[in-house]
């Protein structure tokens, strides 16, 4: 099958040349998503249009747009011909003139702009979109593209938008009551955020940046936990956040790290399995915290179970399964 995968163009650094790639160079939840989407979708005789991230990596069955104006992307579908086009952009750059099949994944977590064939990754996200039947596909992993490590080093980890509905004070929290350091990674665009939590929690927070490559895999697969804590409230687009599909758990999971998560959006979907829910607002005590700490699934238990529920090869099967549905017609919303 033909597949045009349409994500949004964000620029990469100072830069004005460089754009966030596929994968990404650090931070970009839906590069890394639509990356192992690709890998899954190669390895079943899928070619790809790959457009919004110039730049990216040449590999056998993608050809990589330059282009990153809406204006020229429809002349570029064209050309290349594809059964299926697969938005992620929440139709920003998707040509208005469009008149191909088309399905687009929903990253966020308000109503989407385009209702039709839309795909969701999470119960949650889909019923805050306003839909009660449209597919639920969880996002994917490629254990490859993750380091295993049984044996873990003594920190927990925040990975991530350093921004308070991801809830990283709560993770800060939570490491001092249990008495373990928590290395925090991620760009800081709230900077009043990011020095309230330093001057807060300065004998348990070590702030790194934004990581990519091996430092990235190594930093999650290392951890004895990962803290996904997201918060109802602070969300980048106001209203209430819903976390809507959660990367950083499928990726922590094939590493063979558990995680500990809020019960908010997606979390309580996938979370259970790879690790621990707790009820958001809770005020997490020492002793709470320790337990929590103990009672884990093992490393292999969680790789086991994350490569299970969210392979590449499983979830691409998943997509391929709801492209022939819009290739054939269907319509739903
Ligand atoms: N990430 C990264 N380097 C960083 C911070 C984050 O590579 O310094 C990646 C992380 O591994 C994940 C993505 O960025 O793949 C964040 O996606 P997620 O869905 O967790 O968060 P959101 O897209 O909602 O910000």
């Amino acid at each position: 099958m033909k597949v045009a995968m349409v994500i949004p163009p964000y620029r990469y650094g100072a830069d004005p040349s460089q754009w966030i790639t596929v994968p990404p160079q650090g931070y970009g939840g839906i590069q890394w998503v639509v990356a192992t989407l690709m890998d899954g979708l190669l390895e079943a005789g899928c070619e790809i249009l790959l457009l919004g991230a110039p730049g990216s990596p040449v590999q056998d069955g993608v050809t990589v747009s330059d282009t990153v104006e809406t204006a020229d992307i429809h002349a570029v579908i064209e050309a290349f011909g594809p059964d299926i086009v697969h938005d992620h952009s929440n139709t920003a750059a998707l040509p208005a003139n469009n008149h191909r099949p088309t399905v687009s994944t929903h990253h966020l977590n308000s109503v989407p702009e385009l209702q039709t064939n839309g795909i969701y990754l999470s119960r949650a996200q889909r019923t805050a979109a306003g839909s009660a039947s449209a597919p639920v596909i969880r996002l994917p992993v490629n254990p490859a593209r993750c380091q295993f490590q049984e044996v873990k080093d003594d920190y927990l980890l925040f990975l991530g938008r350093v921004s308070a509905h991801k809830g990283v004070r709560e993770a800060a929290a939570f490491a001092r009551a249990v008495g373990v350091p928590l290395t925090v990674a991620g760009p800081a665009w709230e900077k009043d955020y990011l020095d309230a939590l330093l001057a807060d929690f300065p004998h348990t927070v070590r702030y790194v940046g934004e990581v990519g490559g091996s430092a990235r895999t190594r930093l999650i697969a290392h951890a004895r936990a990962q803290l996904v804590l997201s918060q109802p409230w602070g969300g980048p687009f106001g209203g209430r956040w819903i976390e809507p599909g959660a990367t950083v758990v499928s990726e922590a999971a094939a590493s063979g790290t558990p995680v500990i998560a809020t019960d908010n959006g997606c979390l309580p979907e996938i979370v259970p399995g790879v690790g621990t829910v707790l009820p958001t607002g809770r005020e997490i005590t020492p002793g709470d915290a320790k337990a929590v700490l103990a009672s884990l699934p093992t490393a292999q238990v969680v790789r086991e179970t994350a490569v299970d529920r969210w392979g590449h090869h499983t979830i691409a099967r998943q997509y391929l399964a709801v492209y022939k549905r819009a290739v054939s017609g269907e319509v739903w919303t």
